[in-house]
């Protein structure tokens, strides 16, 4: 008894034994370090001891893991569970994945603040789903309904900067003292309910117009608190270098850790050659500054996108009612095929086999359809087609969510194997039935991690196994957040 009194951890006794012991396991702890066979203890939540030799500990419950890995729950860094986590707390597609924490919020898209005005224009998440119905609530109202809820995974939620805009009234690029005065309100109340940080989504309005000022106003605010800047950066094609320089000066200017969100660059929308690999040496060049700025990497060359993205400002200066009446309007269609190239720019090169409609429940026949494919069903020219969908969603454009191939394999072993990149999914849990069914049918909501294990690390060796894990643990539970 007295060998056994010496085996403690953490000030924990074995004598009375555990609960759980995990046993015969291949270990691969999360810091990137080679995998090794142990058995691991645990009391209540807690590992208590890693040992080769487990034979006098006594179990509750013993869980036989030979042939198997035993690692942490993967931390999924980039994700927009916010939007369906209402309607599906369980989330078991993200379990499933071996997720067992989500970062939401991203790409300058929270689901609260929401008011009943902004809900009206569109305000939200990424995507409103139906079936999802937030009440007017504040940041930390939103948390309270989350925590009265529960849910099965541990969610840290992001306040995304086109929400405080659209909550605040804030369109265009000039904020007057007042409105500044607002969003920075809203920031404060975010941070202190309990956010972790502050993304933008500079791609997309109404935080694309918005100016570097405001960005660094508002992130200095969250930044008080200690908490990350993230960033869907305004530009990944001929501006990408831009982008990233801009990115930078918000987190050197407000003294703030940093993630670059998905720095990727789209096959073929007109970056200069070597842009990727100039703006993650410039990354490099900041962090050998000492600034604590990270980025990541999604695992499909296919990615998923805001379809309304590639319309102009003026279409929208209105609000998405009036782009959606204006866009029933030939001469406005004429004007806009020449005028829509931006986000998705293989879109505007006519490139119409790259993108297809994840799921719209307006048109459920048009589910998984490359822009071909819907532009023969309907016997009309791809554009048309394009403006008719999002014509017909009105005030809910921003809502529709498209596939497209947007990445070269290649350029998927380069950022998936880098080691400033996380991997992330990028995606939003959902399930098979219900509601959300026929609003998500893609693949990469159910097997995004799985995917990086399966293809990348096992199939392609595009890197070790010990390496994926740590970009999906400790790369994401340490820096940063
Ligand atoms: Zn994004």
């Amino acid at each position: 008894m007295n060998a056994t009194n010496e085996r403690t951890i953490f000030d924990i006794k074995l004598d009375n034994g555990i609960d759980i012991l995990i046993k015969n396991g291949c270990i691969i702890d999360g810091t990137g370090n080679p995998s090794y066979h142990a058995d691991i203890s645990i009391i209540k939540d807690k590992i208590v001891l890693v040992t080769k030799d487990s034979h006098y500990i006594n179990a509750a419950r013993v869980i036989d893991a030979t042939d198997k890995i035993v690692c942490p729950g993967f931390i999924d860094a980039h994700s927009h569970t916010d939007s369906t986590i209402f309607l599906n707390p369980t989330a078991e597609s993200t379990v499933r994945q071996g997720i067992t924490t989500e970062i939401v919020g991203h790409c300058g898209m929270s689901v609260a603040p929401i008011t009943e005005e902004a809900k009206s224009k569109g305000s939200g998440g990424f995507g409103s789903f139906k079936g999802v119905d937030i009440p007017p609530c504040s940041f930390g109202q939103f948390l309270e309904l989350m925590e009265k809820m529960g849910t099965s995974i541990n969610i840290a939620w992001l306040l995304g900067h086109n929400t405080v805009r659209s909550v605040a009234g804030v369109s265009g690029s000039t904020v007057s003292l007042e409105q500044y005065k607002k969003m920075e309100v809203v920031v404060q109340e975010a941070m202190e309910a309990g956010a972790i940080g502050f993304s933008t989504g500079l791609e997309f309005e109404p935080g694309r117009s918005a100016t570097m000022e405001e960005i660094i106003r508002l992130t200095k605010v969250m930044g008080k608190y200690g908490g990350i800047y993230t960033s869907h950066i305004r530009n990944r094609d001929f501006l990408i270098q831009d982008a990233i320089e801009e990115f930078i000066e918000v987190v050197r200017g407000c003294d703030v850790k940093g993630q670059v969100s998905h720095l990727n660059i789209r096959h073929n929308t007109g970056a200069p050659e070597g842009a990727w690999q100039k703006a993650v040496m410039t990354i490099e060049a900041a962090r050998a500054e000492g600034l604590d700025i990270l980025t990541d990497f999604t695992p499909l060359r296919y990615g998923i996108g805001q379809m309304s993205a590639i319309l102009p400002k003026w279409l929208r200066k209105n609000g998405t009612l009036e782009a959606s009446k204006m866009l029933l309007d030939h001469s406005v269609r004429s004007r806009l095929r020449a005028d829509c190239d931006r986000y998705w720019r293989f879109i505007h090169r006519g490139e119409w086999d790259r993108v297809r409609m994840q799921s719209n429940p307006a048109y459920p026949e048009l589910n998984g359809k490359t822009f071909i494919q819907i532009s023969q069903n309907w016997n009309r020219d791809p554009w048309d087609c394009y403006f008719d969908i999002l014509a017909a969603a009105g005030s809910e454009m921003d809502s529709i969510v498209l596939v497209a191939l947007l990445f070269t394999e290649e350029h998927c072993r380069e950022g998936i194997s880098h080691p400033l990149f996380m991997l992330n999914v990028d995606g939003y849990s959902t399930r098979i039935d219900g509601p959300l069914a026929e609003q998500t049918r893609y693949p990469l909501h159910y097997m995004g991690m799985v995917h990086f294990l399966t293809y990348h690390v096992r199939e392609k060796k595009t890197l070790r196994l010990e390496e994926a894990i740590r970009k999906m643990t400790s790369m994401p539970a340490n820096p940063g957040y």
